[in-house]
């Protein structure tokens, strides 16, 4: 999720903070919209259930898929196709390591991306390799990173045509530039599509006591009103995410790698993952 500043973050929030796994089979409240019934072994033989839907998610940097990985996992374990496209390989995000910004910090950082992808069960990542930090630098300019965007994100759609697209949300999480440039990439685009388009979804944070950690002040929240989708995951999906975030060793120090994850769960998540739906329903 980061450019060299936001594994601060989460090193902050983290230090000496990390405590037990909570069982992430604990009853979640049940969700608001657009859920799909988790298999389960007692259920009765009953009406069909829907079909997983196929995800495209678009984000800035290995390791922004975190943020959601549960969700991720599950589709994917559920059947449905998963597609993560990162638009940089986040190559001036040393992180936690001490290797200079550039190719090779790129190259890395794309490996630990496939890492956790296949941790998570979802394909390879695709990299756009467009300039880490860069997104938002002169963005009219005829060959800016973001016109890149543009096009990679309609060619992605064209090509993925898939049922929900996730992304940022304007906030951009804790702000990077990066982040909401992807968003505003990704909004622009979908936007432009007829009716039949894909469900446009957004990262959230909750606004709400008690949902913002220690070390997290500086990420954006939406409104409980505004929050359309709570999707849930289980246990062997927590697993996943936290075998997603393990492969970021120079993003994240060891006690992150192993506490972050788990800290999300037991205080933000708890069970379920939250998001906005960018735009209406056709009329
Ligand atoms: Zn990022």
């Amino acid at each position: 999720m980061v450019g060299s500043k936001c594994t601060l973050a989460f090193g902050l929030a983290l230090a000496g903070m990390v405590s037990a796994q909570a069982d992430a089979s604990q009853p979640a409240n049940p969700p608001t919209r657009e859920d799909y019934t988790p298999n389960s072994e007692s259920a009765p033989a009953a009406p069909a259930r829907p079909a997983p839907p196929s995800i495209l998610a678009i984000l800035a940097h290995p390791d922004d898929e975190i943020t959601i990985a549960p969700v991720l996992a599950r589709v994917a374990r559920e059947g449905g196709q998963v597609t993560l496209i990162q638009a940089t390989s986040g190559d001036v995000g040393p992180g936690t390591s001490s290797l200079e910004p550039g190719d090779e910090l790129a190259a890395l950082r794309e490996k630990e991306g496939r890492c956790a992808a296949f941790a998570l069960g979802i394909d390879e990542p695709i990299f756009w390799n467009l300039g880490d930090g860069e997104l938002a630098t002169l963005a009219r300019a005829p060959e800016s990173a973001a016109k890149q965007a543009l096009a990679l994100t309609a060619e992605a759609i064209e090509e993925a045509k898939p049922d929900v697209i996730l992304t940022w949300g304007p906030d951009g999480g804790y702000g990077h530039a990066d982040h909401r440039m992807i968003s505003a990439v990704v909004t622009q685009v979908v936007g432009k599509l007829g009716p039949g388009r894909p469900e446009l979804l957004y990262a959230a944070f909750p606004e709400g006591e008690g949902t913002l950690l220690p070390g997290f002040e500086e990420w954006g929240t939406t409104s409980e009103d505004l929050i359309t989708d709570t999707i849930r995951y289980q246990a062997e999906d927590l697993d996943a995410a936290e075998n997603a975030i393990s492969c970021y060793e120079t993003q994240f120090a060891p006690e992150v790698r192993a506490g972050l994850v788990g800290l999300l769960h037991e205080s933000v998540w708890q069970g379920k993952i939250h998001f906005r739906l960018a735009f209406p329903a056709p009329r």
